[in-house]
């Protein structure tokens, strides 16, 4: 068996490379009691006196690196941050490896470091190190950036994707699929027309609005695989299932078009600057107000609730219902 272009897609394919092939052959995988590699979730924690550090590393192999709305550095910036948040940490620092090919512009990774310095600053993070390589021409793809970021929870205050509850309400902090979408209509051609951009930012700001409330239960970032890939991976760490009302899911008039033009399933491709969230039912609309007061956060909405069962379902706006499956991988590839 090889190594196929769907094994980083985000999807049930990379679950399974990810679970056998790697998370089976480490042996220790957690440290102190905190969670741990095998937990699966945006990051891991290291309960340390009293407080939890929160660490979680990501590569980024984004095409092309200066997009709509962003590029390399800001992804790769926000990426991590956007982790380390979504497990309720407040993000410190993050490291930057840089594998850069031979001949590259330095003038573009100027503008590619200058953008990973404006995200950071956006979150309050520092970049603490680094690693700079250079690879022959035909040996490597333009650039490749791994980030790992740091933050820090008081003790059992992490929030976990694996704890939703029947009952809870579920909340998007803004409209789906723009990053996936832009990404793609701006490869195939299409970009300028329809001023799609990505959402790519960090998330923190929302975070700490939604956990002032304090009626959070369990929280993600639907990047690689979307919506359906981030509530499907949710509810089946929680043993529950969730039911979506199709018209209450915000999305953009061309992030529709273009997904129907292409027939891509907008709730199957990445966002980068959303949250999906479990909120107990009584604070839900507090915590929705909270989250619409960020920048990010104006298109917010409850989209529906926590059910008992094994399925998420999505109810459409003609009284149906359908299931909403988890991804096989994500429709468009290397978006971050
Ligand atoms: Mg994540």
């Amino acid at each position: 068996m090889k190594i196929g272009m769907s094994h980083g897609a985000g999807g049930e394919v990379m679950g399974k490379l990810i679970s056998q092939t790697i998370v089976n052959n480490l042996s220790k995988k957690s440290v102190n009691g905190g969670i741990g590699l095998d937990a699966l979730d945006d990051g891991a924690t290291i309960p340390l006196g009293d407080s939890e550090i929160v660490i979680t590393t990501d590569g980024h192999t984004i095409n092309p690196l200066f997009f709509p709305g962003g590029d390399i550095g800001r992804i790769s910036a926000a990426g991590t941050i956007n982790d380390v948040s979504v497990m309720g940490a407040k993000p410190l620092a993050i490291t930057n490896a840089m594998i850069i090919k031979e001949g590259f512009s330095i003038e573009n990774l100027e503008k590619i470091v200058k953008s990973m310095d404006e995200t950071c600053k956006e979150a309050d993070v520092a970049i603490v190190a680094g690693d700079t390589k250079v690879m022959e021409q035909d040996k490597i793809d333009e650039m490749v950036i791994v980030t790992t970021g740091i933050g820090i929870v008081e003790g059992d205050k992490a929030i976990r994707d694996s704890t939703l509850e029947v009952g809870d309400k579920i909340i998007i902090s803004g409209s789906v699929g723009d990053h996936g979408m832009s990404l793609m209509s701006f490869r195939e051609g299409f970009g300028f027309e329809t001023d799609l951009k990505s959402d790519v930012a960090p998330v923190w700001g929302m975070v700490e609005k939604a956990l002032e409330v304090g009626g959070v239960t369990a929280m993600k970032d639907p990047t690689r695989g979307g919506l359906a890939n981030a509530i499907n991976e949710m509810a089946s760490k929680s043993n529950v299932g969730a039911i979506l009302q199709d018209a209450e899911i915000p999305i953009k008039q061309q992030v529709k078009a273009v997904s129907e033009m292409l027939g891509i399933d907008p709730y199957e491709v990445a966002n980068e600057g959303k949250i999906v969230m479990g909120v107990k039912p009584d604070l839900a609309e507090e915590t929705l107000k909270a989250i619409s007061k960020d920048k990010y956060g104006k298109d917010a909405a409850i989209i529906g609730e926590v059910i008992s069962g094994k399925h998420v379902l999505i109810e459409t706006s003609v009284g149906g219902q359908r299931i909403l499956e988890s991804p096989i991988a994500d429709p468009v590839p290397r978006v971050c």
